[in-house]
């Protein structure tokens, strides 16, 4: 990000915060990776289980998975699963029944509605029922101004990468853009818009990093 950027997201960011706090979240600011990542750590206990949703901000942007492993935690992680369909299922499935579940989104508004698209659906279902806690994490380039550029951005933009990335055969794929196809490799079928904090999760917090962070 440029520097110039990062000013205006400190800017930006008191009134994200307020909006998130009276959403209910338990909302903060970090202007790196680096602090974010620690926050994280040290909120999560030893003795818990977390799951950890799909997500490139959480693995190359904080590098949490291993650090929370070597603080010991029980961590079900289906991205280490990717050669064995049916260990990946059933990872996706115990995350639901977690202590904590740690995620990344899509967009997040001015006013603190955060979108969510999902493919298989365990991202969307774990951050909103089954898990005591969610922590999730987004950076400053998920910020837009209201819902309709979140749900653009999280159609138009997150989903054709995420389709690229993992070489999907998908008219995104080929085309940058999508075309609401009906591919059975379709990534993006489900769409989470977060009014307010879940009912169903105790504790809901939500870290903005001033850094570029996924995509
Ligand atoms: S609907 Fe199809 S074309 Fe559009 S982003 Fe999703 S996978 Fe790609």
């Amino acid at each position: 990000m440029l520097d110039l950027e990062k000013e205006r997201m400190r800017k930006r960011a008191p009134k994200i915060l307020e909006s998130l706090k009276k959403k209910k979240y338990d909302a903060h600011f970090f202007e790196t990776a680096a602090q974010a990542a620690e926050f994280i750590k040290s909120s999560v206990k030893q003795d818990e289980t977390i799951g950890v949703g799909g997500s490139v901000t959480l693995r190359q942007g904080l590098g949490i998975v291993e650090a929370l492993r070597e603080k010991g935690v029980t961590v079900y992680d289906h991205w280490e699963a990717a050669e064995d369909p049916a260990r990946r299922l059933e990872l996706k499935r115990m995350q639901r029944a977690v202590d904590v579940f740690l995620t990344s989104i899509n967009a997040i508004t001015l006013d603190g509605v955060l979108v969510n698209l999902d493919g298989g659906g365990n991202r969307v279902a774990s951050t909103c029922s089954g898990p005591k806690r969610v922590i999730v994490v987004a950076g400053a380039n998920k910020v837009v101004e209201d819902l309709d550029a979140a749900v653009h951005r999280t159609r138009n933009h997150a989903s054709p990468l995420n389709a690229i990335r993992l070489r999907r055969e998908t008219p995104c794929v080929e085309t940058g853009t999508c075309n609401d196809c009906s591919s059975p490799q379709r990534i993006c079928g489900m769409l989470l818009i977060m009014f307010q904090k879940p009912g169903d999760i105790d504790k809901f917090t939500v870290i903005l990093v001033n850094e570029q962070m996924g995509y």
